[in-house]
């Protein structure tokens, strides 16, 4: 439907479109900056919303890049939104400067957060109070309790995938005891590690993220936006939820290692969701804060009551008397808990106790359906990406100790580094999707991938320049001293419509080293001398003359410092005589006189094992060694005109970039960007 290649996504979010399943029916309860939209008018309902939440402790990598196209891909073929999202529940390792570092990453990616009616830009720590009170939520209700094993019983405790865990001997501790206890907790009177909150749900249960997970710990740190504020944080697991839900987001995309996650994920939003989903923004903080001193009667009443009744319930009651009542209810919209269906409903459940997991199961379907949104997780496989590491931990380590020149070194994996090699975000565009969404883990893409598409990319969009690497001089013997002509040289051969240049041409002139070869290989059709003396075959200059070397001049090593030749002054190119001289060959040069030196750095791939990552040593043994060559050449002065982050096709060469951070018309300085074609280990 969108004319983008499709997915499992893809397919899941068109089905719900068509059904009109999973998406907010009601604009619900949510923190600030709703509720000041709100004001402004009704925000868009009924449409998808994604995020994409990275944790602000470091730049974000090409994989972060997969994750950013795909949410934001979907808001925008949609006609949805991407939250924008700091997932910065962790004080320790997080920054202002990778917050400014992201965004500033995602906007140059090609996707924005601005919209007309919404600006959707989030901090889960701005939700600190709210995950502070659906934990005394969930205390209250039973479903969590103060632990203070130590991290070593705790570990033991849990079992293995073959042996259920061991409860926990303070797992019963009272809905009071455990109050007071978490209140001391996040008052400070305890120490870091002495005590967390778990989730009580069951030690025995298969999936190991359902034995009783910790929800929140004690971490006496400062908080980039909260200051000291808290001494106590929610666990990403408990928070990812809560944030999600708080912001209406309908598909909740990441990454394959979260699958095992999903079932705590929906755990925690089913006993959270009736606090969280009313109609009104200002009465949901109103139960919320009401709840917090544990006073309000209607809030409790749909929690509480049903799930304190569930000892006693149990088996079958019709599912369509049920659906009917929950029709009836949600028609007559949820202006409030008191509503007489909420209270038939209730009814219902304690005529039928035999029948509560049934019931409630339907109930909750039926609401997520229905009546309120529930946030769903889905996951996809990760990008792997050969030749380079994608762990944030890991990059940190190559900047931190110097094994490149900071978080933008054109070789690295990094979007601000990618940026600076010449990648352009069409071309990360068209490698997010060309990786393909599935879920299907453990498969690496290959480094020529993201090539390819810069290539691609480029290759209809950079001009082409003459730009001499390891230059060689060679004179022209024949060519009037001092003389000097202008010749006209096309900026893409196959688009006139990118115009042409000025160049100039006289006696002296530069080529590159390796077209000229004193032993030739066999096949070598360049520059050469035959040693039996047979006459040398001729060779074009581009867009200039046809040349034959005569001689050479060597330095004291008897290493060749230049080239002699004659040129045919009737081949000129653009001429009719241009072709009466057949070549096999036609080499690059530039005017010696004209030409501007320039610093081209040329990169290699950062490490030279396809899994950097594999076997026993550090990653760092298998770092590329001289991966970074800087090189002194030479330019057209119209290359080194260009502005910072101009890319050229440096003709028969690669693609080049004018570095963003050192180029100058004064001091030129070019970036490899990739080769003209896949030419690694060959
Ligand atoms: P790292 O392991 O490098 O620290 P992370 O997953 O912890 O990465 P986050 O900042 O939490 O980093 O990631 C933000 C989002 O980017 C998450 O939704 C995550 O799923 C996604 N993401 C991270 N790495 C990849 C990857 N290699 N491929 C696809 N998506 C990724
Ligand atoms: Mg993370
Ligand atoms: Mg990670």
């Amino acid at each position: 439907a969108t004319g983008r290649p499709t997915n499992f996504i893809r397919n899941i979010i068109e089905e719900d479109l068509a059904q009109g399943a999973n998406l907010p029916r009601y604009w619900c309860g949510h923190p600030a900056p709703y509720s000041e939209q709100l004001q402004k008018g009704a925000p868009d309902v009924a449409k998808i919303r994604t995020r994409f939440p990275p944790e602000p402790n470091g730049y974000l990598h090409i994989g972060h890049a997969k994750s950013i196209c795909l949410n934001f891909g979907l808001a925008r073929d949609y006609g949805g939104y991407c939250h924008m999202r700091f997932d910065d529940t962790n004080p320790v390792k997080e920054d202002q400067e990778y917050v400014d570092g992201i965004l500033d990453s995602v906007r140059w990616l090609g996707f924005d957060w601005k919209h007309e009616k919404e600006t959707n830009l989030y901090f889960a720590s701005s939700y600190f109070e709210y995950m502070y009170l659906f934990a005394e939520h969930l205390i209250k209700t039973g479903y969590a309790y103060v632990d203070e094993q130590s991290a070593d019983e705790m570990r033991e405790n849990r079992g293995t995938l073959k042996e259920p865990g061991k409860n926990s001997p303070y797992r019963n501790r009272s809905v009071e005891e455990n109050l007071r206890l978490f209140r001391e907790m996040r008052d400070g009177k305890h120490a870091e590690g002495s005590m967390v909150l778990r989730a009580k749900i069951d030690m025995a249960s298969p999936n190991i993220n359902l034995r009783d997970p910790a929800i929140y710990r004690i971490r006496f740190a400062e908080h980039h936006a909260t200051g000291d504020k808290w001494c106590i944080y929610p666990m990403y697991t408990f928070a990812h939820p809560i944030e999600d839900s708080l912001e209406n987001i309908t598909h909740s995309i990441c990454t394959l290692e979260f699958e095992d996650q999903r079932a705590f994920y929906d755990w925690a939003l089913e006993r959270i969701i009736p606090v969280l989903r009313t109609p009104q923004f200002e009465e949901a903080k109103a139960l919320i804060a009401a709840m917090a001193e544990g006073k309000d009667e209607r809030a409790m009443r749909f929690v509480e009551e049903a799930y304190a009744a569930r000892a006693k319930l149990g088996q079958s009651e019709p599912e369509t008397k049920l659906k009917a009542l929950f029709e009836g209810w949600s028609q007559a919209r949820p202006a409030s808990l008191e509503d007489a269906d909420a209270k038939a409903f209730f009814a219902l459940l304690t005529a039928h106790p035999e029948n509560f997991t049934p019931l409630m199961q339907a109930a909750l379907g039926f609401v997520r359906k229905n009546f309120f949104l529930l946030s769903h997780q889905y996951e996809f496989n990760r990008l792997s990406l050969t030749y380079v590491v994608v762990s944030k931990r890991k990059l940190i380590q190559l900047v931190k100790d110097g094994y490149v020149d900071g978080w933008d070194d054109p070789r690295m994996p990094t979007i601000v580094g990618l940026r600076r090699r010449g990648y352009t975000p069409e071309s990360l565009q068209h490698f997010a999707e060309r990786c393909g969404v599935s879920k299907v883990s453990g498969g690496w893409i290959d480094y020529s991938v993201l090539e390819a598409s810069l290539r691609e990319d480029l290759e209809s969009r950079a001009e082409r320049r003459m730009t001499v690497m390891k230059p060689l001089k060679l004179i022209i013997d024949n060519y009037p001293e001092g003389a000097s002509e202008e010749l006209v040289a096309d900026n893409h051969p196959q688009k006139p419509e990118m115009g042409t240049r000025k160049i100039t041409f006289s006696r002296e002139l530069w080529i590159e080293e390796t077209d000229f070869a004193e032993v030739p290989p066999k096949g070598f059709r360049r520059l050469t001398i035959p040693a039996d003396g047979s006459p040398a075959k001729p060779v074009r200059l581009r867009y200039a003359y046809v040349i034959v070397p005569t001689s050479v001049d060597k330095d004291e090593n008897g290493k060749v410092v230049a080239v002699h030749a004659q040129y045919l002054p009737e081949t000129k190119s653009g001429t009719e005589g241009s072709v009466s001289v057949k070549t096999k060959a036609t080499i690059h040069w530039l005017d010696a006189k004209t030409a501007v030196p320039a610093e081209i750095r040329v990169y290699d791939r950062l490490f030279c094992k396809p899994n950097p990552e594999e076997g026993e040593g550090s990653f760092l043994e298998n770092l590329t060694p001289n991966s970074k060559v800087v090189l002194r050449s030479y330019v057209e002065p119209s290359t080194a005109a260009a502005a910072p982050d101009t890319k050229f096709q440096f003709e028969r060469t690669g693609y080049f970039v004018a570095d963003r951070e050192d180029h100058s018309s004064e001091h030129p300085v070019f970036n490899l960007s990739v080769g003209l074609k896949d030419s690694w280990g060959k």
